[in-house]
């Protein structure tokens, strides 16, 4: 995709000459928030694009939260660039707090059966709520940084996670797929207060 060059070779030019600006969250009506993201190649690793990219989703993660919570996940997308990598980093200490993960070309390959109803938010919607169903378990495959394969299984938060984040890298965002979208405005008179985001 052409728009998405055109930043990456913004990116190299301006970083021969000055510090690069921190990544920022596209809004919501970039291209990369509605299209299906492009594999990360060989290529991709070995001209540092890959390290870069996670680096720049780290700085943005730690930057944004959305009215109290933190954000605990990102993909590519978000920061304008329309490939298949998303992070998990949870910066909390908390006894609960989630695994820190890079899932690159990432694949769920199994889905329980079950499914639940619940609240998610997003980083690049900051003022909608919603409640999507979400399966409960999902084993997912992905490249780590290093382009190693592996495999998890994950429940609850974290799988409602996961796939919060596929979803990005197929330019779906969570109103697409919600059963109810709730304003901020709603949700604090609907003391709706449990939410993902990511
Ligand atoms: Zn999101």
């Amino acid at each position: 995709m052409v728009w998405k060059r055109r930043i990456c070779f913004a990116n190299a030019a301006l970083s021969a000459i000055v510090a690069l600006p921190m990544a920022k969250l596209v809004p919501e009506n970039h291209p990369a928030l509605h299209t299906i993201a492009e594999e990360i190649t060989q290529e991709d690793f070995e001209s540092g694009m890959v390290d870069k990219l996670i680096k720049d989703l780290k700085s943005a993660l730690k930057s944004y939260s959305v009215d109290g919570f933190t954000a605990v996940a990102i993909a590519a997308p978000q920061i304008g660039v329309s490939k298949r990598l998303f992070i998990i980093e949870d910066q909390s200490n908390d006894r609960d707090s989630l695994p820190c993960l890079v899932a690159i070309n990432p694949e769920i390959i199994k889905f329980s059966k079950k499914t639940h109803i619940v609240g998610e938010g997003c980083l690049s919607l900051p003022n909608l709520y919603g409640e999507v169903r979400r399966h409960k378990n999902v084993t997912m495959r992905a490249l780590d940084e290093h382009g190693n394969e592996y495999q998890r299984g994950a429940g609850g938060l974290l799988a409602q996670i996961i796939q919060h984040e596929n979803n990005h890298l197929d330019g779906i965002l969570f109103p697409d797929i919600a059963e109810r979208v709730y304003t901020k405005e709603e949700m604090e008179s609907d003391d709706l207060h449990t939410v993902a985001g990511g």
